[in-house]
């Protein structure tokens, strides 16, 4: 009798962790840290948890003997598979025990140590303990009763996978987060040709898409709050709306085409396709590429050490510094070029040479000549208030990732629509396509799969599925509960 225990990504879109047990054998598959718990709980950075004891107190991480660092007992847990480098899908792995070893693709690995290598080091980043095993795609890996296949995807980041797991006579699917009208939709395909090749029993399912049409309401409200607080000065926004990320790319384009002044989008931190398309758009408009530092930096690294192609290459891109204090001045708010920066700052500093653009002198630059300039940022409101100087240039822009979903992303939302009202800005755009399979894309790669067993993960809706598709049975999971396999 094999079992999986749900730890996490459960009636909530991340912080996925589900336990594999078969006979002697344990394997948790993803062990993603949960932003939905620690936000209720915590309040960074004045209540914050000290270690693992904290995390555990509120159920995030599992109380499981001997699964973390300087645990003195042994643990009975094998391995953990990573399906891609999302911290909702890897987030707590620095946590664990070093005797727990780390399953995972060689990109993943390669995309997980360079971003890990953007932050200061703490506690819930410390890895140089873990004991990483990477594998290809249609590689077949035996942990002593399970055995599985991993199989690439198409999602948002590159290094991602699904897995196909062999549990004596039953067959499991797990997903991952995929989707299938990105840049890579043929990744998406291989997985679906190999899941109609098995007799699946359990398909675990992500289904972050599946959700009711009129759930932003919400943030309508909150949008109609904020034009009655600003008046008319609220910035509107306009939604392109796009099937795949190549209309995104197209769209992008044609827009920035009719733009005077400044282009500054801001996309997520690992979204590397989308970094691809915002570089197509900025060369189709004559426009330098400049990038954040944190994308700057994993865009050069994954060039350099490792085979993903069709990235914009390092020649490429600018990096725009964010300020930093030179603490050996003197006088107050000097800023520094590369002393007191972190490392990959300093590296990348390196790599870029005349490309990095920097303190009073690199912004009036971009000021002075707004209209040779594509910004792309994870932080759009850090980056409006750098560049401000007090006085109006022109400059727009896009929001091309999901509107905010929850109330701490709309509290930072709000910061932002203050900024670009600041700027003046009376209109902008959101351009985006989800990393997630859309509703039809779903229904398709169940069917293909046929489970005997439909188990819903990473969605705020599981019940919805009922209506999604027919399959002989669905098991909606409950948090810590076990279903018997
Ligand atoms: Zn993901």
């Amino acid at each position: 009798m094999a079992s999986l225990t749900f730890y996490g990504g459960v009636n909530e879109i991340g912080g996925n962790k589900i336990l594999l047990e078969h006979k002697g054998t344990k394997i948790f598959l993803d062990f993603g840290k949960n932003f939905n718990r620690e936000n209720q709980y915590f309040d960074f950075p004045l209540v914050q948890p000290f270690f693992i004891p904290d995390l555990k107190k509120i159920k995030a991480l599992p109380d499981i003997k001997g699964l973390y660092r300087n645990d003195s007992e042994k643990t009975d847990i094998d391995a953990v598979l990573i399906s891609h480098p999302h911290v909702d899908h890897y987030g707590y792995i620095p946590l664990l025990h070093e005797n727990v070893e780390i399953h995972l693709g060689e990109a993943t690995k390669e995309i997980i140590q360079i971003r890990n290598e953007t932050y200061l080091k703490n506690w819930q980043r410390k890895m140089d303990h873990l004991k990483f095993k990477t594998f290809k795609t249609g590689d077949q890996i035996q942990i002593k009763d399970i055995s599985f296949k991993p199989i690439h995807v198409d999602h948002s980041v590159p290094g991602s996978y699904g897995f196909i797991i062999y549990v004596g006579e039953k067959t499991l699917a797990y997903t991952g987060d995929l989707r299938a009208h990105g840049y890579k939709k043929k990744l998406t395909e291989d997985f679906v040709d190999a899941l109609k090749k098995e007799n699946i029993d359990i398909m675990l399912c992500e289904g972050t898409n599946i959700k009711p049409e009129d759930e932003d309401t919400f943030l309508r409200y909150f949008e109609y709050l904020f034009r009655k607080r600003i008046g008319e000065e609220a910035p509107k926004r306009i939604r392109k709306f796009c099937k795949t990320e190549e209309a995104v790319r197209k769209e992008i384009t044609n827009v920035v085409k009719d733009m005077k002044g400044l282009v500054i989008v801001e996309a997520n931190a690992a979204d590397v396709d989308r970094m691809r398309s915002l570089h197509q758009a900025a060369e189709a408009n004559n426009r330098d590429f400049l990038l954040c530092p944190r994308q700057a930096y994993l865009i050069s690294e994954l060039n350099s050490r490792t085979d993903i192609k069709d990235l914009p290459e390092t020649r490429n891109i600018c990096v725009i510094l964010n300020r930093i204090k030179d603490r050996s001045s003197e006088i107050e708010g000097v800023e520094t070029f590369k002393k007191w920066r972190h490392e990959f700052q300093r590296s990348l500093i390196d790599t870029c040479g005349e490309r990095v653009f920097w303190g009073p002198e690199g912004r009036a630059e971009i000021r002075a000549n707004p209209d040779k300039y594509l910004i792309c940022t994870d932080n759009a409101t850090t980056m409006m208030l750098e560049l401000w100087e007090g006085e109006h240039f022109p400059c727009n822009f896009i929001l091309s990732k999901s509107e905010p979903f929850s109330e701490e992303m709309v509290i930072n939302f709000d910061k932002l629509l203050h900024w670009l009202a600041l700027y003046g800005i009376k209109e902008y755009y959101q351009i985006h396509v989800s990393g997630h399979c859309e509703r039809k894309d779903l229904e398709y790669i169940i069917k293909a799969c046929d489970p005997e067993v439909l188990i819903p993960i990473h969605t705020q809706h599981p019940e919805m599925f009922r209506n999604l598709v027919k399959v002989k049975k669905i098991e909606i999971p409950i948090f810590e509960g076990k279903v018997e396999i």
